[in-house]
């Protein structure tokens, strides 16, 4: 059975703390992949995105290019309905994957990684008890996003299905079916880094150093990307 991690976001730019919070998942839950899978239209973040789909694309390949175990993903490419584009929604996303792994018979542990905040927003989500029975799920500590009651995030009627497991070290979440969906914390990560926060550095001109992988600051600047901020 191959372990492996749906890692979403918008990638605007790929930065050092979607690589270190990566690099620990693969290393606590021996992953064999993680897709860092950009998203074409983020549902929640649609006005703030800035670079296109293809170059947020382009820099998930050049910051996964050393590491064996991250692939980039287009499985959240764009997708449109009668010409109109159409929202990434993640319940759909992981669906999808799930039936691209059963067309390849493949067996796969199908984890979903993401960082506190995504994790304090999911009730906000698209179909919230459909998404979340998908995968496993993987959280990671971020400055300033309390992870301390991680039941309380999910929908209220879910919040009474969800308990923490001393002998698995994680949460489990009682379906309906009864299967349990396990929710992993790494809460001793704690990367101050935001997309957010470099585009603003990137279009003042300071000084990046190490937040971003040397190959995608090149391609930054060879594509003239966050000269300005939105
Ligand atoms: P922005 O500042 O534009 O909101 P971001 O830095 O959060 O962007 P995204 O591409 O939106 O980057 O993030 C993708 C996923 O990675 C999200 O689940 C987010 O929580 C997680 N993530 C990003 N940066 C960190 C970090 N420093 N620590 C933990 N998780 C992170």
């Amino acid at each position: 059975m191959r372990k492996i991690a749906f890692f979403g976001g918008t990638f605007d730019p790929p930065h050092r703390g979607h690589l270190t919070i990566a690099r620990a998942a693969v290393e606590r839950f021996a992953l064999d992949r993680v897709l860092f899978a950009p998203a074409a239209v983020q549902p929640v973040k649609a006005e703030a995105v800035q670079a296109s789909f293809v170059d947020r694309y382009a820099m998930v390949c050049l910051a996964t290019q050393h590491d064996p175990r991250f692939l980039p993903s287009l499985i959240d490419a764009p997708r449109s309905e009668n010409g109109i584009p159409q929202p990434n929604y993640t319940v759909e996303t992981l669906a999808r994957l799930r039936a691209w792994f059963a067309t390849q018979q493949a067996e796969v542990h199908l984890y979903a990684l993401m960082g506190a905040d995504s994790w304090l927003s999911i009730a906000a989500w698209r179909e919230p008890e459909k998404l979340l029975a998908q995968s496993d799920w993987i959280i990671a500590g971020r400055p300033g996003f309390a992870l301390d009651d991680v039941p309380a995030a999910l929908p209220k009627p879910l919040q009474g299905r969800c308990a923490f497991d001393n002998a698995s070290n994680q949460f489990l979440l009682q379906r309906e079916d009864g299967a349990p969906i396990r929710i992993a914390v790494m809460a001793e990560l704690n990367e101050d880094v935001s997309a957010t926060a470099l585009r603003e550095a990137l279009a003042a001109g300071a000084e990046i150093g190490e937040l971003i992988p040397p190959a995608v600051a090149d391609y930054i600047r060879k594509r003239r990307l966050y000269l300005e901020c939105k």
